[in-house]
C-alpha cells in the first residue's frame, strides 16, 4: 500500500486513512514505511488544538463529541476525533468501538472520525493514536479530539499527549468523586458536568460546586486552575462555555510558553517510552538471553551470583 503525501496533504481522506492504517500495522515493514510517511509529514503537523475527552461510559461522551465537533464545524473549523480504547480481550472487547456513534458529526465533510486501533503493537494503542493525530494535522484537522475512557492506564496516556485535558462527569448527590482514580485530578485541565438539562439542573449545580471545592484543596503550582463547568451535550447548551474555556487556556499557555514547552516534554517523555519499550523488546527476542537465562537464574537462586551481576551480564548480551 502506498499514500500519495500531497494528497494527504490536501486533505483528502483515503489518503489520510490509507497512511492511519499503515501506522496502526502490526507488521514490521509497515513500521518502517510508517516511519518514513511521519518523517515526511513532520514538518507540517502540530498545527492544531490536541483536546483529550474522558470519562465514564454513559457519561455521554460520544452525544458530546458529536454536539462539541458541529459546532466547532460551524466555526469553521476542521475536526478530527481519535479514540484510545483500553479495552482487552479480559474486558470483553471494546467500549468505545461502536459503530453507530457520532452519526452526523460522522458525515459532515469538516469531519473525521476514526474509532481506536486495536492494541498489541509496540507502544499500545496510544502510540499509534499519537501518530494518527500527526497524520490528522498534516491533513490540515485544526482540532484532534481524543476519547478515552477511565479504564486502566489510557487516561493518562492520553493525558499526555494532548494540549487540554477535559473529564466529563454527571450531576451526581453522592460525595465520592466519581470515577477519578488517584492522580487523574492533577491531570485535569477541565471537569465539565454533562447532562445538566431537565430536573438535573440543580443537582448539576451542587455538584459543579462539590467539585470545585475539591480542585480548591488540590495545591495548584501552575498558571491555570483547573475550571468546572456544566453543559447538556443532549440539548446543546452551553458548548460555547466549554469551547471558550479551551480557547482561553491555550491563548495563555500560548502566551506564557507553556504551550510549546509542554509539547515539546511530552515529545521527550514519548521518545524515552519508546526507548526502554525497544530495549524490552530486543531483550525478549534475544536467543543468547534466552539460552543464558536458566543458569543465570539457577546461579541467582543458589547464591553463586549477585542479580546484580547476573543483569550485567544479560545486558551484556545486546
Ligand atoms: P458514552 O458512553 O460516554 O459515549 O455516552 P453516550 O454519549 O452514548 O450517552 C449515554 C446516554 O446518555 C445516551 O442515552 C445519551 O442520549 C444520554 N445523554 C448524553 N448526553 C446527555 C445530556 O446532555 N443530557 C441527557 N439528559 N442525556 C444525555
Amino acid at each position: 500500500m502506498t499514500v500519495d503525501l500531497d494528497l494527504l496533504r490536501q486533505g483528502n481522506r483515503r489518503a489520510l486513512a490509507k497512511a492511519i492504517t499503515i501506522v496502526e500495522s502490526t507488521l514490521e515493514s509497515d513500521r518502517v514505511k510508517s516511519q518514513e510517511i511521519l518523517e515526511s509529514i513532520l514538518a507540517e503537523s502540530g498545527n492544531s488544538i490536541r483536546l483529550g475527552i474522558s470519562g465514564v461510559p454513559g457519561v455521554g461522551k460520544s452525544t458530546f463529541i458529536e454536539a462539541l465537533g458541529l459546532y466547532l464545524i460551524a466555526l469553521g473549523k476542521k475536526v478530527a476525533v481519535l479514540a484510545v480504547d483500553p479495552s482487552s480481550p479480559m474486558a470483553g472487547g471494546s467500549i468505545l468501538g461502536d459503530k453507530t456513534r457520532m452519526e452526523e458529526l460522522s458525515r459532515a465533510d469538516s469531519a473525521y472520525i476514526r474509532p481506536s486501533p486495536s492494541s498489541g503493537a509496540l507502544g499500545g494503542v496510544a502510540q499509534k493514536t499519537r501518530e494518527s493525530m500527526l497524520l490528522c494535522e498534516a491533513a490540515g484537522y485544526d482540532i484532534i479530539l481524543v476519547e478515552t475512557v477511565g479504564v486502566g492506564q489510557s487516561e493518562f496516556e492520553v493525558a499526555g499527549m494532548v494540549d487540554f485535558f477535559l473529564v466529563l462527569m454527571v450531576p451526581n448527590a453522592g460525595d465520592e468523586l466519581q470515577g477519578i482514580k488517584k492522580g487523574i485530578m492533577e491531570l485535569v485541565d477541565g471537569l465539565v458536568i454533562n447532562k445538566a438539562d431537565g430536573e438535573s439542573i440543580n443537582l448539576a449545580k451542587q455538584t459543579m460546586s462539590h467539585y470545585k471545592n475539591a480542585f480548591h484543596l488540590l495545591k495548584n503550582s501552575g498558571f491555570w486552575s483547573p475550571k468546572v463547568l456544566s453543559c447538556s451535550a443532549l440539548e446543546e447548551t452551553s458548548l460555547d462555555t466549554v469551547w471558550a474555556m479551551v480557547a482561553e487556556y491555550v491563548a495563555m499557555s500560548k502566551d506564557n510558553g507553556f504551550f510549546t514547552s509542554n509539547r515539546e516534554k511530552q515529545n521527550i517523555d514519548w521518545m524515552n517510552k519508546l526507548i526502554h519499550e525497544l530495549l524490552e523488546q530486543r531483550l525478549d527476542e534475544n536467543k543468547q538471553i534466552a539460552e543464558l537465562m536458566p543458569s543465570l537464574k539457577e546461579s541467582v537462586t543458589n547464591g553463586a551470583m549477585t542479580p546484580y551481576n547476573a543483569a550485567k551480564q544479560v545486558m551484556g548480551l545486546i
